[in-house]
């Protein structure tokens, strides 16, 4: 049984409760994020907390917690629940008002909601998906215009992933008058003539924390990078593909809709890529 973290405790999973009126439940108002764990090790944590300061600040919401106590508590949790490989998620919600009101509670007297938790992932860095690249399909993005904002509102992005499973695939790359804007829950790029085009950083796309740690060591190795949209059309005619993400690192995609992409199998940008970027990460964990 896992060791959990609500509110100030540390709680065996089955002890841990949250209100039915927490407005995360009720209203999806809360953010989150997920920290990857190597060797017992916590990756990249100061932009995970840079990220969250800026989600809770763009929704007037305050941290219960200080980024030194958020590091400390992720530590804990490793500690306690013996983690070596997998995931840390965190989820602060505007809290528990004593009724459902679609206004916001007075922060001074509604404290927010602060939940912490684990997910064992042995293997993480050699998921067998890399090997083989991953299979997308197209869908419309019909999200709201805060994508910058890592929010808790997943039901789209799970409805993708369901439409992506029914089709046989495994995830969905959403598009939005023609130019894809990113994965269910990653940054997609392209590889076209050694050249790396993703998404610029707008409020069309979450700004991944693997995405910029990315991009900084494609740079670093003299990669060209083109920090531009790009269509549906591009991207079936591309060399490569690949998504990347806190949990999946770079993760090649070998399909887009049925049509292979370059060769159909990973390509070698992508593969680089994803070396050179767990063992930086690896080097910089804390
Ligand atoms: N885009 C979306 C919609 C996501 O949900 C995620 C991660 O959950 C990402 C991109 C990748 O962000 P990160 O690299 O910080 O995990």
């Amino acid at each position: 049984m896992r060791t959990v973290y609500v509110n100030g405790e540390y709680l065996p999973e089955d002890q841990a409760k949250v209100s039915i009126f927490d407005r995360g439940f009720l209203m999806a108002d809360g953010v989150y994020e997920v920290t990857s764990v190597l060797d017992g090790k916590l990756v990249d944590f100061d932009g995970h907390a840079v990220r969250l300061d800026r989600s809770l600040s763009e929704l007037s919401l305050h941290s219960p917690v200080t980024r030194d106590e958020l590091l400390q508590i992720h530590r804990e949790l490793v500690a306690r629940n013996a983690l070596t490989d997998g995931l840390i998620y965190l989820q602060i919600t505007r809290g528990a008002p004593a009724d459902r009101d679609f206004a916001f509670p007075d922060p001074d007297e509604v404290p927010p909601t602060i939940v912490l938790f684990t997910q064992s992932k042995p293997g993480l860095a050699d998921a067998p998906a890399a090997k083989t690249g991953i299979r997308v399909i197209s869908i419309e993005d019909i999200r709201w215009g805060r994508r910058d904002i890592k929010t808790v509102q997943l039901l789209y992005p799970s409805m993708g992933k369901m439409m992506a499973k029914a089709k046989g695939c495994d995830d969905a790359w959403m598009v939005e008058n023609g130019y894809v804007t990113e994965g269910t829950s990653n940054n997609a790029y392209i590889v076209r003539d050694g050249r790396i085009v993703t998404r610029p950083k707008t409020n069309d796309i979450l700004h991944g924390i693997t995405r910029a740690a990315v991009l900084r060591y494609a740079e670093e190795a003299q990669m060209e990078v083109d920090e531009r949209p790009f269509t549906l059309d591009e991207a079936r005619a591309a060399d490569e593909a690949f998504v990347t993400s806190a949990s999946t690192f770079v993760m090649p995609v070998v399909e887009i809709d049925g049509t292979p992409i370059g060769t159909g199998a990973p390509g070698p940008v992508a593969a680089r890529l994803r070396e050179i970027y767990l063992e930086e990460s690896r080097k910089a964990a804390i």
